[in-house]
């Protein structure tokens, strides 16, 4: 396969759209492509089966899933419903906030493999074009973008959409910053169904406070629950989070995650470290491209709105692409004008929730104080 000028080469494959990365930003952006009549392909790897943890979907994303015409798939397709969050904030004692009185119902704990593979399949079903490859190499010539993958696919299309999440690589390939908040992770352990004991009569996610940042737990569809230890990426070592007998002891020292993980005995054999850190692409978009997901704007698991957010900005940029396609200059601009409001707007509400933790005088607080 050759393509090195901007001709490319006989095996280079043309689009009207090249999206890099198949999590939910890029199967929207890609889906609402498609249905206008755009030719679109994504690229993304195979993810390797338990690669991805479980995670709770807020219920607002269900008029984002019915407008895009997946919601009964994704109802019908065995994730649990999630009434609502239980947080130990501020103080010890358990708060609760429902989702049933709000106006659009249950969320879900969602399996995430299954509901990316949905997305995916609806997208591809849509006329989308899929590609299993990791993006490497973005060039720009005057009126298009050639993308090359790790295992020497080549790609020419005249827009690049950049759903690749937190390391936003192609962004910056086109000549976006990322701007971090902050360095925090998650070290995440998966407690498989346990063998004894009856199904889990709670329905809802988790948060408890700890000097030295905090915990999240649900429990996800076929018996499993999800436990993970959020704190900063230079304070993992000291607190010996990787020692998954020292990660278990520390869950036996809760008040709240310790209960709900009471029914198993044995720590996880594998923890997993995730970036969860919050950060932003400056621009989100330009001429030609634009960012979505959690490579325009990544959010704290604590606000619990990341794959809404997917959701949403995948389809705006796709809408901006459509306009701009059609000759509305500006269109992008006004994408990337709208995700700064928007991470502007997280980042304000970020410190309130930090700050009504007021409990503990630690790096982890003071950092967010
Ligand atoms: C610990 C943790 C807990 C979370 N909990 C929640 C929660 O409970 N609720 C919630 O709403 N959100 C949660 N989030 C956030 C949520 O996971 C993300 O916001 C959401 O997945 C973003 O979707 P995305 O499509 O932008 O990116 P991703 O889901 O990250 O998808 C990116 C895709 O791009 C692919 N890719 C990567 N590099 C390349 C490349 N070079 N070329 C091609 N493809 C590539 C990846 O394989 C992947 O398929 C959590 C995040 C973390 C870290």
């Amino acid at each position: 396969m050759s393509g090195n000028g901007p001709d490319g080469g006989a095996g280079t494959r043309r689009y009207d759209v090249l999206v890099a990365g198949g999590g939910p930003a890029g199967c929207v952006a890609a889906l609402v492509l498609v249905r206008a009549g755009a030719r679109v392909v994504i690229v993304t790897p195979v993810v390797p089966p338990g690669r991805r943890v479980g995670e709770s979907l807020a219920p607002t994303a269900r008029p984002l899933l019915e407008r895009l015409g997946v919601l009964d798939r994704v109802a019908a397709d065995g994730h649990t419903p999630c009434h609502g969050n239980l947080s130990a904030w501020g103080e010890d004692a358990l708060s609760a906030t429902g989702f049933r009185s709000g106006p659009y119902g249950d969320g879900w704990h969602l399996d995430r493999a299954r509901f990316d593979a949905a997305l995916l399949e609806a997208a591809r079903a849509g006329g989308a074009r899929r590609y299993a490859g990791r993006v490497r190499g973005v060039q720009r010539w005057p009126d298009r973008w050639q993308v090359t993958t790790g295992d020497g696919g080549m790609f020419q299309a005249g827009y690049l959409v950049d759903a690749t999440g937190r390391a936003a690589r192609p962004a910056r390939r086109a000549g976006a910053a990322v701007v971090r908040c902050d360095h925090l992770v998650a070290v995440a352990g998966l407690l498989g169904p346990p063998s004894t004991g009856a199904a889990e009569p709670e329905r809802a996610s988790l948060v408890e406070s700890t000097p030295w940042g905090w915990w999240y737990t649900a429990p996800l569809p076929g018996g499993e629950r999800i436990v993970m230890a959020m704190t900063d990426a230079d304070l993992v070592t000291g607190l010996r989070l990787l020692d998954p007998d020292v990660w278990w002891a520390r869950v036996r020292l809760t008040g709240h995650v310790r209960d709900r993980t009471a029914r198993w005995t044995e720590p996880p054999r594998r923890l997993r470290v995730l970036a969860a850190g919050s950060a932003c692409a400056r621009p989100a978009a330009g001429p030609g491209w634009a960012a979505v997901g959690d490579a325009a704007t990544a959010t704290d698991p604590l606000a619990a709105r990341g794959i809404v957010t997917a959701l949403a900005t995948g389809s705006a940029a796709a809408r901006a692409i459509l306009a701009d396609r059609a000759g509305e200059t500006g269109a992008l601009d006004a994408y990337a004008r709208r995700i700064a409001a928007v991470h502007a707007e997280y980042l304000n509400a970020r410190v309130a929730q930090y700050r009504r933790e007021q409990r503990w005088d630690t790096p982890f607080w003071r950092r967010r104080h």
